[in-house]
Parts: structure tokens; C-alpha cells; sequence
């Protein structure tokens, strides 16, 4: 038996419709949620990204807002638009497109935004309110996005083994905490494991942050796990592709995201999510 399909997609459907409903009804009581994305420079893929963004804050009727600045910017004038931007009432959420070029300070820029509008959820105030449970912040979208297709599954993750490969702040560390909030028995991996295969295994849930093409095959997967696949790789032909070796690993899982079609879109969804929450804060 092959594994069933996680369709990222077909959630991110389902989830946007109920989030334009949402807008509407909060745009009818004067409050339309607002997103700005900031992008500095020309990244390709960054420009995808972010386009992809604003079409799907236009698609739910989210007011968007693309500043779009040269690669040239100084940190200093960066600095300057996020504080215009914190205190503009029509923004509810301000995101940054990473990577910065090198010449700015990431860090310092994520900690500028205010934490209110931090639908990201890179702030270190998010970080530190996921890590102690405290119902504030914003969580990442990304590991957001992975822990809505487990529950779209009806899978109850208390007790379960959950292994995270990839420790970033981006993704495998938030999803860790995640996990664990929900009672996860938790290993989190990274390039010092020493048996990448011997952790893997043990997992109920697998999920493989990491950006390495082919990285999990079908040997290191426990049969009937669950594997959700957030890498973002090229592989030789040009083809989008994931961590997993999808073909391999399907014979053995018994639950799988695909790449193209799976966490992506998720991720995008839970920005939408992130940006309605932070109106309805205002609101509250
Ligand atoms: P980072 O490069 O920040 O982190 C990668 C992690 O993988 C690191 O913790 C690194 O370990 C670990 N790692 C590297 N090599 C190995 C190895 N051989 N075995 C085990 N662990 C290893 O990447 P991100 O977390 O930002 O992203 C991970 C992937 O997810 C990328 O492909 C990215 O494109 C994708 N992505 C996809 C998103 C989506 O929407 N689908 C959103 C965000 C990211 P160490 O810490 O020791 O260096």
C-alpha cells in the first residue's frame, strides 16, 4: 500500500475560503485586515515569494501593501519604513522577506517590527511565547502550516514519537515546540547527528526541514509513519523537490506531503491566518 496524500493544496482551498468570509465580515465593521511585505533587493526567488503573497492577501481581500526597495537600502532606511509602518493603523501586519542582503542586520530588523504585527512570528517575543506556551505572539507560518495538515488527519499527536530534522528558527525549531506542546515525545536532528537513519526510524511523525534534495529515503522511515516534507530543493533536471525521496518514501509511509502541493501553500495560508488574528486583536 502506497501512503495517502497530504494535499496542502486542497487545505489551503478549504482554509482561504473560510478566511475571506472572516475578512469580509471584520471589513464590515470598518476593521480590513492590512499586510505589508517589505522585499530589499531582487532575489528571484524572493520575488516569487512575495508575489505569491500579495496575490493570496488579495484573493481573502486582505489589504496589501508590496514596498519594494532597492538593494542598496541602509539598514538605517529600512528601520525608518518598519517604524512608519508599525505605526500606521491600516497595517496589522508587517512581514520582511528574508534572506537581507548581507549588508543588514536580519536581527536587528525582525526585532524592530513591533510585536503586535509580527505574522511572521520571527520576533523574539513570538519565539519566546511559543517556547514558555504563553497565548501570545504569532507562530511561524511554515511549522504552523505542517501542524494544521497533522490535525487536518485527525492525527492525536500525545505520546507519539515526533522527529524534526533541521533545527533553524524558522522552521525546525518552532515545529519542535509545537510538537511538543502538543505532547510529542520530541528529537530534534541536525547536520551533527550522528545516525541521521537510527533517529528517523523511530519516528511516528517525520518532518525534514533541512534544503537537501533526496536527504530521507525510504530506508530511514518507519512503515506507516507520517512525513511531512518542508524542504525547497532543485534537483538536476531544474524540478522543484522536497527533502524526501517522494517516490521511494510512499511505498513505505503511511501518510505523505507532496512537493510541489504541500507544505507551500500551507505556509502561505497560515500568513493569512496570522494577519486576520492580529487585526482581531486590535479589534479586541
Ligand atoms: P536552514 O538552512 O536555516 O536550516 C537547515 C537545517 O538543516 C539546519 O538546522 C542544519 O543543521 C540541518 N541540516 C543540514 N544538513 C543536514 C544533514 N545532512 N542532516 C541533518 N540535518 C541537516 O534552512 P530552513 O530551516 O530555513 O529551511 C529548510 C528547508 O525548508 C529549505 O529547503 C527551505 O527552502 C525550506 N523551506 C520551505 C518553506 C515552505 O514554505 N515550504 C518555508 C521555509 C523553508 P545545522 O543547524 O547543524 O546547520
Amino acid at each position: 500500500m502506497t501512503a495517502q496524500i497530504i494535499d496542502g493544496l486542497a487545505l489551503s482551498r478549504k482554509l482561504r475560503a473560510a478566511f475571506a468570509q472572516d475578512v469580509q465580515a471584520l471589513t464590515a465593521q470598518g476593521l480590513q485586515p492590512g499586510l505589508a511585505v517589505i522585499l530589499v533587493g531582487n532575489n528571484p526567488a524572493s520575488q516569487v515569494y512575495v508575489r505569491n503573497k500579495i496575490k493570496a492577501c488579495q484573493e481573502a481581500g486582505i489589504h496589501s501593501v508590496l514596498e519594494q526597495l532597492d538593494a542598496t537600502t541602509t539598514q538605517q532606511e529600512l528601520l525608518a519604513r518598519i517604524a512608519a509602518l508599525n505605526a500606521d493603523a491600516a497595517i496589522h501586519g508587517i512581514l520582511v522577506q528574508l534572506p537581507l542582503p548581507p549588508h543588514i542586520d536580519a536581527d536587528a530588523v525582525i526585532e524592530a517590527i513591533a510585536p503586535e504585527k509580527d505574522v511572521d512570528g520571527f520576533h523574539i517575543s513570538s519565539a519566546g511565547a511559543l517556547m514558555t506556551g504563553l497565548d501570545r505572539g504569532f507562530w511561524p507560518c511554515t511549522p504552523h502550516g505542517c501542524l494544521k495538515m497533522l490535525d487536518d488527519i485527525g492525527y492525536d499527536l500525545r505520546g507519539k514519537h515526533a522527529v524534526v530534522v533541521g533545527r533553524s528558527n524558522i522552521v525546525g525549531k518552532p515545529m519542535a515546540m509545537m510538537l511538543l506542546a502538543r505532547s510529542a515525545t520530541v528529537t530534534i536532528c541536525h547536520s551533527a547527528t550522528a545516525d541521521l537513519g537510527a533517529m528517523t526510524r523511530q519516528a511516528d511523525v517525520l518532518v525534514a526541514a533541512v534544503g537537501k534534495a533526496g536527504l530521507i529515503t525510504a530506508d530511514m522511515v518507519k512503515p506507516g509513519a507520517i512525513v511531512i516534507d518542508v524542504g525547497m530543493n532543485r534537483n538536476a533536471q531544474g524540478k522543484l523537490c522536497g527533502d524526501v525521496d517522494f517516490e521511494g518514501v510512499r511505498q513505505v509511509a503511511g501518510w505523505i506531503t507532496p512537493v510541489p502541493g504541500g507544505v507551500g501553500p500551507m505556509t502561505i495560508t497560515m500568513l493569512l491566518a496570522n494577519t486576520i488574528a492580529a487585526a482581531k486583536r486590535r479589534l479586541a
